[in-house]
């Protein structure tokens, strides 16, 4: 079977081997005779899947000891709101960063929790770069440092990170978590949406240092307390089982090919290989965004001629090279190269692209 290449931003491509791999066990888990969706998540089949998802991420993303790995439902958008929830002490404020689309959205809802400084703000530069990391400094009465690791819509990703002291730095790192390595031990809670680099949507990983549970109040609802899904090692509910059964086997393929550095140095290959294509166009392509930045799983870039980027899109589309209209809020191309993207699959891209623009420039 011959499937379209998928640039899709979210949900986004997984492998077909984890596909298989999950079909082949869906009836009949691993021979139980029953489905692991069907099952209880109290039971040892589950259980098993479930810890291994957990130790998968501690060994891959070298998490270290005295962080707790938490599995939540409600998208990277309910930590929007639950993580200020916990971390925001009464009487302090919480610094953000910026950086577009998505850091709009966490200091929007961190807004209705408590008070909010803005360290940096992208407007000047319409959100296609990003401060200088050691400018970032936490204010007085700060209870943490919140960035956004990559933003998915402008295309701009920290290649190093601020050094934010005693006050916790915390990132949402939903679209480019594990694409290369990071040192966790610099940030006091680090959340993911799974559905572009982990598996389905469904699940979002929080990794925790353990000293911040404190900060949990018991007047918070169980399920947006970080110390209550801690002390129930994700089980104080039902979690979304799927979705960690599909991650732990996103997870294994990972460390088969070699783990986080394997993984980013793939990724490297394949940015540079479709911004090389955008550079090289003589201006028929032009990437907006700040070279220093660029990030290296959302790469967006407009057509000279923008009245063609509808034809461009459609026509790649029937080309077989699906999800690159950019984000309907921008406009434009975006092509998600997630850590599930071939090195091949971008070349089907960059020659789809060469050949527009001879026929168009
Ligand atoms: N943060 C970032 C960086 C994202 O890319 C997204 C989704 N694309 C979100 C947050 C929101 O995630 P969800 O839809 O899982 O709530």
């Amino acid at each position: 079977m011959s499937r379209p290449v998928n640039f899709y931003a979210g949900p986004s491509m997984i492998p077909v081997d984890v596909l298989e791999s999950l079909a082949a066990d869906m009836v009949d888990y691993r021979g139980t005779g029953l489905s692991l969706v069907e099952v209880s998540h109290r039971g040892p089949v589950y259980d098993e899947v479930h810890n291994e998802a957990i130790r998968l991420i501690r060994e891959l993303m070298g998490v270290p000891e005295g962080y707790s790995i938490l599995f939540i439902g409600g998208g990277a958008t309910l930590q929007f709101s639950m993580m200020p929830m916990n971390l925001l002490r009464p009487g302090e404020s919480a610094d953000y960063v910026h950086s577009g689309a998505w850091a709009k959205k966490a200091i929007a809802e961190a807004r209705k929790v408590g008070t909010v400084n803005v360290l940096w703000d992208g407007a000047d530069s319409d959100y296609m770069s990003l401060p200088d990391p050691s400018t970032v400094r936490p204010s007085e009465g700060s209870s943490y440092v919140h960035i956004t690791s990559n933003e998915t819509i402008g295309g701009v990703q920290w290649k190093a990170f601020p050094d934010t002291g005693d006050v916790p730095m915390v990132a949402d790192m939903s679209s480019d978590i594990l694409s290369r390595p990071v040192d966790v031990s610099r940030f006091g809670l680090i959340y993911a949406g799974a559905q572009k680099n982990l598996g389905p949507s469904g699940v979002t990983v929080v990794i925790i240092r353990d000293d911040l549970l404190e900060r949990s109040s018991d007047e918070l609802g169980a399920y947006l307390s970080y110390a209550v899904h801690a002390k129930g090692n994700s089980l104080y509910n039902t979690p979304p089982v799927f979705p960690i059964w599909a991650m732990k086997t996103v997870l294994e393929g990972v460390k088969k090919r070699g783990g986080a550095e394997a993984v980013a140095r793939d990724n490297t290959a394949k940015a540079a290989e479709l911004y090389r294509a955008i550079d090289s166009s003589d201006g028929f392509y032009r990437c907006p965004v700040d070279p220093a930045f660029r990030s290296e799983m959302n790469i967006v870039w407009r057509l000279k001629d923008e009245a063609k980027e509808a034809a461009f899109v459609k026509e790649a589309a029937a080309a077989g090279l699906m999800g690159l209209k950019g984000h309907r809020s921008v406009g434009g191309c975006r092509a998600s190269l997630y850590n599930a993207m071939t090195l091949d699959g971008v070349k089907q891209l960059t020659a789809f692209m060469d050949d527009f623009a001879k026929k168009n420039g």
